[in-house]
């Protein structure tokens, strides 16, 4: 199995302190099962920020993905959503759009749900968000995390960048990778 293969670095404007010292180094993996990757990682010398992105390298065409989530086991399917695309679970209120600063991700329908919670705890700390309403949304996600309440996940990605990966060996086997290319991460 190959590895990944840095094919290049860029500098580009930073999103968040707009300096142009944001470092972008991009690799491309040929990941068994899944197809031709381009994992991009970065950091701004200047601020700290740090960008990655993950995405089909061979993609083109808009796309729409569905997929429907029935039970606990269906929570450790793979995402890999890319910088551009859009996510939503309509049945739980969540819709995350790609902003300016949006970076690209690979992670589990289940972990997806947990940085979902995470962003709701922190809504949830402002004074103004109603108390009934953050209970509820809490509620619902933390069934959804258990398996116990069944919901579609939907990505949009105008690039057709973005893919769901279910057998468990390629599973295993990009876990291993993106795990080394963290390790090299700045
Ligand atoms: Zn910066």
């Amino acid at each position: 199995m190959g590895e990944p293969r840095p094919i290049g670095t860029l500098k580009a404007r930073c999103p968040a302190c707009g300096s142009g010292e944001l470092e972008i180094t991009d690799y491309l993996y040929d990941a068994p099962l899944v197809g031709l990757l381009l994992l991009s990682s970065g950091k701004c010398s200047v601020c700290g920020y740090k960008y990655s992105d993950i995405r089909m390298a061979e993609g083109g065409e808009p796309e729409r993905v569905e997929v429907r989530v029935e039970g606990a086991e269906d929570l450790d399917i793979l995402v890999i959503k890319s910088s551009t695309a859009t996510l939503e679970m309509p049945e739980l209120g969540v819709k995350i759009t790609p902003g300016p600063a949006s970076q690209g991700f690979i992670t589990t329908i289940e972990g997806i749900l947990r940085r979902v919670l995470e962003v709701l705890e922190v809504l949830c700390e402002d004074p103004s968000t109603s108390r009934e309403e953050c209970a509820r949304r809490r509620e619902e996600l933390e069934k959804a995390v258990r398996g116990e309440k069944p919901f579609t996940l939907v990505i949009v990605d105008p690039d057709g960048a973005s893919k769901v990966v279910r057998d468990r060996e390629s599973k295993e086997k990009l876990y291993e990778t993106l795990r080394a290319v963290e390790a090299t991460r700045p």
